[in-house]
C-alpha cells in the first residue's frame, strides 16, 4: 500500500480522501492556503504544509508548490481530488516524472478525454454511442458547415473541444443562423480555453443527465458501479443526483456499462472515471467524459457498498480491482443534496462565520462536510460546503429519509441552500423521477 499521500484540494474532499487514506494506514499530508489553516482535513492530517495564498491560483493550482510539499514530506502519491488540478495533464505528468504516483488516469488519458473533439472520435471507436454530430472540428468552409447541419438537422449545438463548465456552447435552430453562430462560438473559445476549435452535434431537445461510475486498474481489468442521474440542474451544474437513475432497468444498465469498460479497457483507462451521457427517447448519448472522482461519487457507494476512494488509492498503488463486474450490485436507492453557502432565491454566495451548526442524522444518512460550528466559509472557493445524503431500500424511503435530514440540519450565520432542496424534494415533477435537465430551471423560473 501506498506509505504517504498529499491531498492536493480542500473542503470536504479532502477529508473524504483522508478519511480513506486513514482506514487504510496510510500517512496524509495536508496542504492548504493561508485561508484554510482551519479546515477540518488540516486538523485531522499527520502533517500540514502552507502553499501560498488564498487565491486558488497561488495555492491548490500551485504546481510548484505542490510537488516541492510531497519532496520535503517524503510522500509517494498525490491525490488531486475534483476541481483544481484533477484534469490537468501537465500536472499529472510532472507528478509523475517527479517519481510520485498521481492517483488518476496517465496524462494521456487526461489529454485525450479533455478535448473534447478527440475524446468523441475515440469513444465512437470504441463503440460507445454518441450524438450525431461533425465527427470532428468545424473548418472555415461555410459549405461543408452547412452540409453537416442539414445532414444532422436542427436544431444543432455548436461546443468548443477545450470548453467546460457549461461554457463555449450556442444552439443553432435554423440554417440562416448557423455561419455567424459557429464564429461566435470560436472567437468566444479562442478567449476563454485559448483555443478555437469548435464542433457540431445534434442539439437533444428535452434529455436527462444520466452518467455511468467506471473503476479500471490500468492492466487491462474495467468494472463498471452502475449509473447516477444528475439531470436536476441549474446552469448546468448539478444540484441533487440520485442512483440508480428512474427507469433505467437491469439490462440496458449492463449493456451501457459494458461498452463504458470496453472503452475504458482499450484507451488503457486507469482508475476512477466517468462517462456522461445525455439520455432521451431510451438512448444513451456520450458528450464527455470526467476523468476523476466525482462530487456525486457517494450516491454510487451507497447503493454498490463500494468506497470509490479507496478503491482509487488502490489502484495507485499497483493493485488489481478488488472487485468482479459480478460482485457489483445495485442495492436500493440513494440520493445527494449539494449544500452551499449561497442564497436559496438568488445564489449569491454567503461566506461567513458559521455560529451554529447540527447535522442531521439516522438510519441511511450519510454528511459529507468539512464545516463545525464557529467554522468561517471562506470567500475564495467554491461555495459547496456539504453533500447531504440519504439511502433507501427503494427511492420513496430515500426521499422520505431526504426530507427529515434536510429538517434536522441547521447551519445558522451564513445563508444556504437548504430551503431550496426542501422545495425540490416536495416537487411532484421530483418525486415522479426521470425529469429533464431544464425541468429545475423551468420551475425557478415559474417561483420567480
Ligand atoms: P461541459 O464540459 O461544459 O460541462 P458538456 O459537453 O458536458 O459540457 O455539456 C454540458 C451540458 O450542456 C449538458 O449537461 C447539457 O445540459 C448541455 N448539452 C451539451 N450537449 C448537448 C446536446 N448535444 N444537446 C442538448 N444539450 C446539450
Amino acid at each position: 500500500m501506498l506509505d504517504k499521500v498529499v491531498i492536493a484540494n480542500r473542503g470536504e474532499i479532502a477529508l473524504r480522501i483522508l478519511r480513506a487514506c486513514k482506514e487504510l494506514g496510510i500517512k496524509t499530508v495536508a496542504v492548504h492556503s493561508t485561508a484554510d489553516k482551519n479546515l477540518k482535513h488540516v486538523l485531522l492530517a499527520d502533517e500540514t504544509i502552507c502553499i501560498g495564498k488564498p487565491s486558488a491560483m497561488d495555492s491548490y493550482l500551485n504546481i510548484p508548490a505542490i510537488i516541492t510539499a510531497a519532496e520535503v514530506t517524503d510522500a509517494v502519491a498525490i491525490h488531486p481530488g475534483y476541481g483544481f488540478l484533477a484534469e490537468n495533464a501537465d500536472f499529472a505528468e510532472q507528478v509523475e516524472k517527479s517519481g510520485f504516483a498521481f492517483i488518476g488516469p496517465k496524462a494521456e488519458s487526461i489529454r485525450l478525454m479533455g478535448d473534447k473533439v478527440s475524446a468523441i472520435k475515440a469513444m465512437k471507436a470504441a463503440g460507445v454511442p454518441c450524438v450525431p454530430g461533425s465527427d470532428g472540428p468545424l473548418t472555415d468552409d461555410a459549405a461543408a458547415n452547412l452540409a453537416h447541419g442539414k445532414r444532422i438537422g436542427y436544431p444543432v449545438i455548436i461546443k468548443a473541444s477545450g470548453g467546460g463548465g457549461g461554457r463555449g456552447m450556442r444552439v443553432v435552430r435554423s440554417e440562416e443562423d448557423l455561419v455567424e453562430a459557429i464564429q461566435m462560438t470560436k472567437s468566444e473559445a479562442r478567449s476563454t480555453f485559448n483555443n478555437d476549435m469548435v464542433y457540431m452535434e445534434k442539439f437533444l431537445e428535452n434529455p436527462r443527465h444520466v452518467e455511468v461510475q467506471i473503476m479500471a486498474d490500468g492492466q487491462g481489468c474495467a468494472i463498471h458501479l452502475g449509473e447516477r442521474d444528475c439531470s436536476m440542474q441549474r446552469r448546468h451544474q448539478k444540484v441533487v443526483e440520485e442512483a440508480p437513475a428512474p427507469g433505467i432497468t437491469p439490462e440496458m444498465r449492463a449493456k451501457i456499462g459494458e461498452r463504458c469498460c470496453n472503452a475504458c479497457i482499450k484507451i488503457n483507462y486507469r482508475g476512477a472515471g466517468t462517462f456522461e451521457f445525455l439520455y432521451e427517447n431510451g438512448e444513451f448519448y456520450f458528450i464527455e467524459m470526467n476523468t476523476r472522482i466525482q462530487v456525486e461519487h457517494t450516491i454510487t457507494e451507497m447503493v454498490t457498498g463500494v468506497d470509490l476512494v479507496k478503491e482509487q488509492l488502490r489502484i495507485a498503488a499497483g493493485q488489481p480491482l478488488s472487485y468482479t463486474q459480478e460482485d457489483i450490485k445495485i442495492s436500493g436507492h440513494a440520493i445527494e443534496c449539494r449544500i452551499n453557502a449561497e442564497d436559496p432565491r438568488s445564489f449569491i454566495p454567503s461566506p461567513g462565520k458559521i455560529t451554529r451548526f447540527h447535522p442531521p442524522g439516522g438510519l441511511g444518512v450519510r454528511w459529507d462536510s468539512h464545516i463545525y460550528a464557529d467554522y468561517s466559509v471562506p470567500p475564495h472557493y467554491d461555495s459547496m460546503i456539504g453533500k447531504l445524503i440519504t439511502w433507501g431500500d427503494n427511492r420513496d424511503v430515500a426521499i422520505a429519509r431526504m426530507r427529515n435530514a434536510l429538517s434536522e440540519l441547521v447551519i445558522d450565520g451564513i445563508r444556504t441552500n437548504i430551503a431550496l432542496h426542501q422545495d425540490i424534494l416536495s416537487d411532484q415533477g421530483f418525486i415522479n423521477g426521470g425529469a429533464n435537465i431544464h425541468y429545475l430551471e423551468k420551475k425557478l423560473s415559474e417561483l420567480e
